[in-house]
C-alpha cells in the first residue's frame, strides 16, 4: 500500500510518515501541490493524505487535477480548516472524507482503512434498470447514454443506490456523503439542491423515474 502524504509542514509530514511506516504503509512525500500532481500522473498511489493550505496552488487544485482526469484514487483530507463551506467544497471536488487538524492518529488510521476497504471492496459496475454507474471511472450511463455527474452528485447516487431501495433521509446524506455529524449545520438545503440536479441528470430524459422524495422523511432510488 502507497500512500502519498501532500503536506508542506515538515513536522505533521514527518509524524504521518513515520506512524504510516509503523503500521506497514509506504509512504511518499510532496511538500506543493505541483509536485503532488506530478507525482499522481506518474504514480499509482492507493490513497492520498491531502492537506488544503499549501504553498502556492492550493490542495483543493490537486484534487480537481485527479478527477478531471478520472483518477478515483481515495483522497483524505488534513486541514486545519474546519468551517462547513469548506469542507463542502472539499467533499464536493470528490474527497473520501476529511479530517481537521489536530486528530488523533488511530482516528487517521481508521479512516484510512476505511477509505481502503471501501476502495477494494467496489466492483467495476452497479446498476439499477437501466442505470449503470462505473465506480472506477467514476462515470453514469442510462440505456447507455453518458450522463456528466459532479463529483458529489456521483457519490450521493451510489450511496442511494447502495441503500437498495431503502429510505435514505437528509440526516444520512449529510453524515455519509458530506461527513458533517452535527445537524445544527444548514445543510439541508445544499443536499435538496443537490438531489434536484441529480434527479434532472438521472431521470428527466426517460420514462421511468428512479430518484423519488418521499415526503418529510428522505429519498428513495428504485424502480417504482
Ligand atoms: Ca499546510
Amino acid at each position: 500500500m502507497n500512500l502519498l502524504i501532500v503536506e508542506d509542514d515538515a513536522k505533521v509530514a514527518n509524524m504521518l510518515k513515520q506512524g504510516l511506516q509503523e503500521s506497514g504503509y509506504t509512504t511518499t512525500h510532496a511538500r506543493a501541490a505541483q509536485q503532488a500532481m506530478e507525482l499522481l500522473d506518474q504514480n499509482a498511489f492507493d490513497l492520498v493524505l491531502l492537506d488544503l493550505g499549501l504553498p502556492g496552488l492550493d490542495g483543493i487544485e490537486v484534487l480537481r487535477h485527479l478527477r478531471a482526469k478520472h483518477n478515483s484514487v481515495p483522497v483524505i483530507i488534513l486541514t486545519a480548516r474546519d468551517s462547513v463551506d469548506d469542507r463542502v467544497k472539499g467533499l464536493d471536488e470528490g474527497a473520501d472524507d476529511y479530517l481537521v487538524k489536530p486528530f488523533a492518529f488511530p482516528e487517521l488510521l481508521a479512516r484510512i482503512k476505511a477509505s481502503l476497504r471501501r476502495s477494494r471492496s467496489e466492483g467495476p459496475v452497479l446498476t439499477l434498470a437501466d442505470l449503470k454507474i462505473n465506480l472506477v471511472g467514476r462515470s453514469v450511463e442510462r440505456a447507455g447514454k453518458a450522463i456528466d455527474l459532479t463529483p458529489k452528485e456521483f457519490d450521493m447516487l451510489v450511496y442511494l443506490l447502495r441503500a437498495g431501495g431503502q429510505i435514505v433521509s437528509r440526516e444520512m446524506l449529510a453524515r455519509d456523503v458530506w461527513k458533517i455529524n452535527s445537524r445544527a449545520t444548514p445543510l439541508d438545503n445544499v443536499i435538496d439542491v443537490h438531489v434536484s440536479h441529480l434527479r434532472d441528470k438521472i431521470d428527466r430524459d426517460f420514462d421511468l423515474q428512479l430518484l423519488h422524495t418521499v415526503r418529510g422523511v428522505g429519498f428513495v432510488l428504485k424502480v417504482p
